[in-house]
């Protein structure tokens, strides 16, 4: 059966460059970068590459005073961003400091926090109805915290409903209210399908995965501001050998690293054409879905900004775990929320952020695609969606 791949969100299929790169490494560099001899200073070189060139395409430049910590992934970036700023300092056990992120955050954001709000911090969630990053609820938790702000956190692009987050101005109120708090990115799913960098949206700290660009599994990245190391606002949290500056200890995933920044570097080539074929793809989306609209199915658009490459599609009164089954039966693979809470029975904390209410959040799957889907993918699953739609209602 032919298959239709429209879960780009989850993972992605890894591109050839990437799994050459990654494979030269383990077949010729397989040395360990921290050793002195020629096999260690032959990975340290390529070890150094990749970081030039995954940091190029964050905008920073060759000799920055930046840094670009090499992770094993997404979560353990925005992990160590949040654990590793509240450890960073000393602070008063019965009022530590406020974080404040934005409401239906990735649960590699989400936990750290109710992890730090256990140990005493306040955290504030702003409100996303809608898809919009309240602005004014920012303003007013920022005037009103009882405890200083000493960390901030806005994803740049739901990975559930795909509404594009104004980071730019809220990482500004954050930084007129509480100038020594770090200001974080979750730029995961934004990653090389829009242009930005850590320096336009003014963040401290921003996260990518290497997973969701066309790379190998098994490498992410958090990128730290010069400003941050100078303030000291982060320390490591999983202690050893200091590799990775001593914010990572842990020796290099080198293959994952390299494959990560050959991804990488095909990205930021392609980008234009990317985010082209993307956008044109999903107004080809939309107007196949137009027409399902009778029979009840829509597409939740956020009010603001969105990314072409998510659809979240409202089903009616059918689950969407129902609905995946099926379309997985034809060859679509599509998901249901976040590829990472398909595991978890809680509903998803996004949609309720959005504004469905618990029953609709049930009927909602979501359809992400990118520069390597056709338009007989977005076909295939229309005809598939409306069939099932029929099918699926007519048995109940
Ligand atoms: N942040 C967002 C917005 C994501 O969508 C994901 C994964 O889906 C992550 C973080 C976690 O990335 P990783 O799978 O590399 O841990």
């Amino acid at each position: 059966m032919t298959e239709h791949y429209l879960d780009q969100s989850s993972t992605t299929k890894p591109s050839d460059a990437s799994v050459e790169a990654a494979q030269r490494v383990n077949r010729e560099l397989w040395g360990n970068p921290s050793s002195v001899h020629a096999e260690g200073r032959r990975a340290a070189l390529a070890l150094a590459e990749a970081r030039a060139d995954v940091g190029r395409t964050l905008g920073m430049p060759r000799f920055s005073k930046d840094m670009l910590v090499f992770t094993s992934c997404g979560t353990e970036a925005n992990n160590l961003a949040m654990l590793g700023c509240a450890r960073s300092k000393k602070r008063r056990p019965e009022c530590p400091g406020t974080v404040v992120i934005s409401a239906g955050e990735h649960p590699s954001v989400e936990n750290p926090a109710v992890l730090l709000e256990k140990e005493g911090y306040a955290v504030v969630r702003v409100p996303t109805r809608g898809g919009r990053l309240d602005l004014g609820a920012l303003e007013e938790a920022l005037e009103s915290a009882s405890a200083p702000v000493i960390f901030a956190a806005f994803m740049l692009v739901n990975n559930e409903t795909g509404a594009v987050y104004d980071v730019k101005a809220a990482a500004s109120l954050v930084r007129a209210h509480a100038p020594d708090a770090v200001i974080h990115c979750d730029a995961v799913q934004a990653y090389m399908k829009m242009k930005f960098t850590p320096m336009s949206l003014g963040v401290d700290t921003m996260t990518v995965s290497a997973h969701k660009i066309h790379s190998v599994r098994g490498a992410g990245a958090l990128y730290v501001s010069a400003d941050v190391l100078k303030r000291r606002n982060l320390t490591a949290v999983m202690p050893g050998g200091g590799q990775e500056n001593g914010f990572r200890s842990g020796t290099e995933n080198l293959s994952a690293i390299a494959g990560f920044a050959a991804a990488a570097r095909e990205g930021a080539e392609e980008l234009d054409a990317r985010i082209a074929k993307t956008a044109a793809l999903r107004a080809k989306l939309d107007e196949l879905l137009a027409p399902l609209c009778e029979k009840g199915v829509r597409i939740a658009l956020p009010e603001g900004a969105y990314l072409s490459n998510i659809a979240s599609v409202v089903l009616p009164s059918i689950r969407s775990e129902t609905m995946l089954n099926y379309l997985s039966g034809r060859g679509i693979s599509v998901s249901a929320g976040s590829a990472c809470s398909a595991a978890s029975k809680k509903k998803s904390a996004a949609l309720l952020a959005f504004g469905h209410d618990e029953r609709t959040a049930d009927f909602v799957i979501r359809v992400s695609i990118d520069h390597t889907n056709t338009e007989d993918d977005l076909a295939t699953f229309a005809e598939a969606l409306s069939e099932g739609v029929d099918g699926l209602q007519r048995k109940r």
